[in-house]
């Protein structure tokens, strides 16, 4: 955990373009933007993916994801946004601690939607597959 890159930006350690910080989160801009304004949203404590962060912090996180969005549309006005994290390596997380991306998106920007990042399609039927994932409560 001491090498985590995200808990030394937490800790102030490394320093970071922060929009706000919380008690439970800190925003800042991602240094190698895709696009004005690209932020990421970190819990400041360590958990390295979603279902790592403890229920209670979930809530907190999250009004901090929603805050940066609401900040970012004020201040640079964009047209929408693509919202996510990558969970694993499979998906592309590069930095084993929880991170939200804010991507500003405007008309003409090159980009594509966030389900454009996959083409698996099911085998299985949707109805057998949403059973899978009920049972597994
Ligand atoms: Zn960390």
């Amino acid at each position: 955990m001491n090498s985590c890159i995200f808990c030394k930006i937490a800790s102030g350690e490394i320093p970071a373009e922060k929009i706000f910080e919380t008690e439970h989160a800190i925003a800042f801009l991602d240094i190698m933007p895709r696009a004005p304004g690209h932020t990421m949203v970190i819990p400041k404590i360590h958990a390295e993916n979603l279902s790592d962060l403890p229920r209670e912090e979930v809530g907190p996180y999250f009004e901090a994801c929603q805050r940066a969005t609401d900040l970012i549309k004020k201040a640079l006005t964009p047209d929408g946004f693509t919202l996510g994290m990558n969970y694993g390596r499979v998906s592309g997380q590069e930095v084993d601690h929880l991170h939200f991306h804010i991507l500003p998106r405007w008309q003409g920007d090159g980009g594509h939607s966030l389900q454009s990042v996959v083409s698996n399609k099911p085998t299985e039927d949707v109805k057998i597959i949403a059973e899978k994932i009920r049972k597994a409560t």
